[in-house]
């Protein structure tokens, strides 16, 4: 079988938690004017999908949500993932994706009352979500938010400012502030950064957070600092929501073979239980019971479908399952790291920073966001995108996910450049 074309829309996708499917990647035609491939299911009053609570804060959410996707097919995916029992939401200014949930809620004025909403915006300080509060509220025809997140903790900050914004009195005292106002229930951050088991740590030993998501892999080892900090909010009762737990894993960097029957083959639990390997994956996430619900964007009613059918018919894995799915997933070179702190780089004697170059290929590559991968890529300082003279051996060496650098390296010059 020849390399998957990463311009399908499919499901290399599907579970692309947090990152925004691109307009090219779905219809151009005008917003409304493509009917989905079937139309919504009818679901029943109140019919929804499995439920965990969110951390100490105890609202319970459904195990799966909706992030956000650019392009005309939004407005029916939402409808969709509705009638199929989906109850959490996620979206943030940044993502321009706002305006599609105000016509949702201007059109059908009870919905807002059933769903979980979250937004985000990138204050540079605590005091500064305030007013940004008001304006999401603004964008999305609300009164009320239910979780307000801190959009990428660390990308626009030092480590000591990012940590700063989550564990100071000023943010204690503006996330205190808006609860107390009840213009949003929840306050916390999203984190995809290499130090974000830093980060997750000290907010979590702060406790003025009430959940958290992040960039999430359901292998973590024992030790590591990203799984001790998660531990932590497990202790202090704030929630943990996984994102980009699959882009740029199982379409990776090998050129040959059928990737998912392979998957299927290694992890002989995956065929008993009638699962594909992307349903293994989110039960292997829900298998761990910190993770209260999983970010999709997902794009089209099959990716949603599948879904929601793996949550109905969640059922824990055992450890060895999870190792075999670890095993299958590395074994076909993925492009996206998750559980790590930047190695690669030091060891490669680099200051390019691999991990985020590669994110950003996935970006482009498999999450069809072209202009938001190359729009990040050209925000990145010069050193920071110079990989010359740096020692991809070695760096891949160190890298847990060994990622191919060689590989993929020239492919962010010469896609994202
Ligand atoms: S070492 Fe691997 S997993 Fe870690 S940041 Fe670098 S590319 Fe990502």
């Amino acid at each position: 079988m020849s390399r998957p074309d990463p311009d399908r829309t499919d499901r290399r996708s599907f579970l692309q938690a947090g990152a925004i499917a691109s307009a090219a990647a779905l219809s151009t035609s005008a917003a409304g004017a493509n009917p989905p491939a079937q139309d919504p299911p009818a679901a029943a009053p109140g019919a929804t999908i499995p439920k965990r609570a969110l951390g100490k804060a105890g609202v319970e959410v459904t195990m799966l949500d909706q992030g956000a996707i650019r392009g005309p097919s939004y407005d029916r995916i939402l409808r969709y993932a509705f009638a199929s029992g989906i109850r959490m939401f996620d979206t943030a200014k940044v993502y321009g994706t706002e305006p599609n949930l105000r016509r949702w809620f201007e059109q059908d004025p009870e919905v807002r009352k059933e769903i979980f909403l979250i937004t985000k915006d990138m204050p540079k300080a605590p005091s500064q979500l305030l007013s940004m509060l008001d304006e999401r509220l603004e964008a999305l025809g609300t009164d009320y938010i239910d979780l307000f997140f801190i959009h990428g903790l660390g990308d626009d900050h030092s480590l000591d400012d990012a940590v700063n914004m989550v564990v100071s009195d000023e943010f204690k005292q503006t996330a205190e502030a808006i609860r107390k106002s009840g213009k949003a229930r929840f306050v916390g951050f999203s984190s995809h950064h290499k130090d974000r088991a830093t980060i997750i740590q000290k907010a979590a030993e702060a406790g003025y957070v009430d959940a958290i998501m992040l960039q999430y892999r359901p292998w973590l080892p024992a030790d590591s600092a990203l799984n001790r900090a998660l531990d932590t909010c497990w202790e202090k009762g704030i929630g943990l929501i996984s994102m980009k737990q699959i882009a740029g894993q199982f379409f990776g960097d090998k050129p040959e073979g059928n990737i998912l029957d392979d998957v299927s083959r290694r992890v002989p639990t995956l065929k008993e239980r009638n699962l594909s390997p992307f349903q293994g994956l989110l039960h292997a996430i829900w298998s761990d019971e910190r993770i209260t619900s999983v970010c999709c964007s997902m794009r089209n009613t099959e990716q949603i479908r599948e879904n929601v059918d793996a949550a109905r018919r969640f059922e824990p894995l055992e450890a060895a399952d999870l190792g075999l799915l670890r095993d299958a997933t590395l074994a076909h070179g993925p492009t996206l790291c998750a559980n790590c702190d930047g190695r690669c780089s030091d060891a490669g004697g680099t200051r390019a920073d691999l991990g985020t170059l590669t994110r950003y290929l996935t970006y482009y590559r498999h999450l069809g966001d072209r202009s938001e991968a190359r729009r990040q890529y050209a925000l990145l300082p010069p050193e920071a995108r110079d990989w010359s003279g740096a020692d991809l051996d070695s760096a891949r060496a160190a890298c847990p996910e060994r990622l191919d650098f060689a590989r993929l390296l020239p492919g962010v010059d010469r896609d994202l450049g």
